[in-house]
């Protein structure tokens, strides 16, 4: 049954959602512009729109209610993994894996600070810097950005879609840079943030529907929640690095930056007994120097398909807690994606999260359902799957490098695709108001806080 939601003003023009490609408001202009182009009506400038409209195929009959999905919603009921797996586990989503560590051991007090900058001081950044020296690779000599994005390096916003290729800043990508699935319909299905108290809630959708999921995790976050970042990897889907602390990876330096991959990988391969070999710069932020150094490192970057500055495939879904989004609005956003997907000549990867409920209750009760039941059919699944590898190939220890060889250049020629992607940076807005120090475990809420800064990510 076709049924249609609107907000609760007066609707606006109804979106016919799978024609031509639909324009959407990026999330690089949250709250300063009103949805553009032929499927919405137009408006100045000026506070976002009240009303959005979009059409669901389906909805989740246990679905929260919109009005519910909202900022200061009370705290639900967080529910407890339906599985948990023992020490010495054996994974059977992939082969040769070696049993699974116990995530009991795992000594917080071994790893850094939660949620800050990794110092590259330690014994084990300094192996890793000698490892990245000792890799063969040249890192380029590109002096880092500074906080605020675009509008704050002017000198390298020019040079953006060039020798830099700041995909921050023009949405510039190397051949190496993951951004679509090569099949049409074909949909890389990912989750950004986590694990967090919500995943469990997602997780349980997404075995009910038979789904697998890439998830994008941090290092702070497989600290607190190691046993979740285990039933992920146990149920079959793809664990993929992004970062310790979430910064802005072209602020740090070169140091830093490996600081802040080689830890992420490192709990990692702790709590799950291997490396993934794909990363996804928070907010999108990378050059050709964080490319380099993340190939040192055995990593290829993911990122999220843009089809112009407008049309991003990014649900903003991650604002819904903050409220500088609502439900109804990243609903419009996804039915623009849902069209622009289905006429879209290859597969397509979006920016979703699962650190909060708000945006996990949108993904469970709504955008999922609604996509299994488009028609055409959309065939969902992890990024490693959409690019028909074998999630063997998800892991560094497992892949098979003869055969399967990791991203091979990342000094090509740019490819420049057009207009601004929808990252923090190109809003100007600050993304290094990290606080000086969050104590011990479970704070989630904390890195909520540093993450309001930014629009994105
Ligand atoms: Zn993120």
């Amino acid at each position: 049954m076709k049924v249609a939601l609107f907000s609760s003003l007066t609707a606006a023009a109804a979106v016919a959602a799978h024609g031509p490609l639909h324009a959407r408001q990026s999330a690089s202009s949250v709250g300063s512009a009103a949805p553009v182009g032929s499927a919405a009506p137009s408006a100045p400038a000026g506070p976002a729109p009240s009303s959005f409209s979009f059409t669901l195929a389906a909805t989740n009959p246990t679905a929260i209610p919109l009005a519910s999905i909202v900022s200061n919603a009370p705290s639900q009921a967080t529910h407890a993994l339906g599985t948990t797996f023992a020490p010495g586990s054996t994974p059977t989503a992939v082969t040769g894996a070696p049993p699974l560590p116990n995530a009991a051991l795992l000594a917080p007090s071994s790893y850094p600070p939660l949620d800050v900058i990794v110092s590259p001081d330690s014994p084990e950044v300094k192996q890793w810097i000698l490892d990245v020296n000792n890799s063969g690779i040249s890192i380029p000599d590109i002096a880092p950005t500074v906080a605020g994005g675009c509008p704050a390096n002017p000198v390298a916003a020019a040079d953006a879609d060039k020798s830099r290729c700041w995909w921050t800043c023009g949405g510039c990508v190397q051949p190496t840079d993951v951004t679509t699935c090569p099949d049409k319909l074909t949909w890389g299905l990912t989750y950004d943030d986590g694990p967090s108290l919500y995943t469990p809630d997602l997780l349980q959708f997404l075995d009910q529907k038979q789904l697998k999921s890439t998830f994008f995790v941090v290092g702070s976050r497989v600290i607190s929640f190691p046993a979740i970042l285990q039933a992920e990897y146990m149920a079959g889907h793809q664990i993929a690095v992004h970062t310790w602390s979430h910064p802005s990876l072209t602020t740090l330096t070169n140091e830093q930056i490996i600081a802040e991959l080689g830890w992420s990988k490192k709990v990692i391969k702790d709590v799950i007994g291997v490396t993934p070999s794909h990363f996804r710069p928070p907010f999108g932020d990378i050059d050709n120097r964080v490319r380099a150094i993340a190939k040192a490192m055995g990593l290829t970057p993911v990122m999220w398909t843009r089809i112009s500055a407008l049309a991003t495939f990014d649900t903003d879904d991650f604002d819904l807690h903050s409220g500088l989004s609502t439900a109804s609005k990243v609903l419009q956003n996804w039915d623009f994606i849902e069209g622009n997907a289905t006429t879209f000549p290859s597969g397509f990867i979006l920016l979703e999260h699962d650190l909060f409920q708000q945006s996990v209750d949108i993904a469970t009760g709504y955008i999922l359902p609604d996509a299994l039941a488009h028609q055409p059919a959309f065939k969902i699944e992890p990024v490693i799957a959409c690019l028909n590898k074998p999630m063997n190939d998800a892991y560094i220890e497992l892949n098979d490098n003869s055969t399967n060889p990791p991203a091979q250049s990342a000094s090509g020629s740019a490819a420049l695709t057009s207009g601004a992607p929808g990252s923090a940076q190109s809003t100007g807005k600050p993304n290094s108001a990290l606080p000086a120090a969050l104590p011990g475990l479970g704070s989630v809420l904390a890195f909520a806080m540093v993450l309001l800064g930014a629009a994105t990510l």
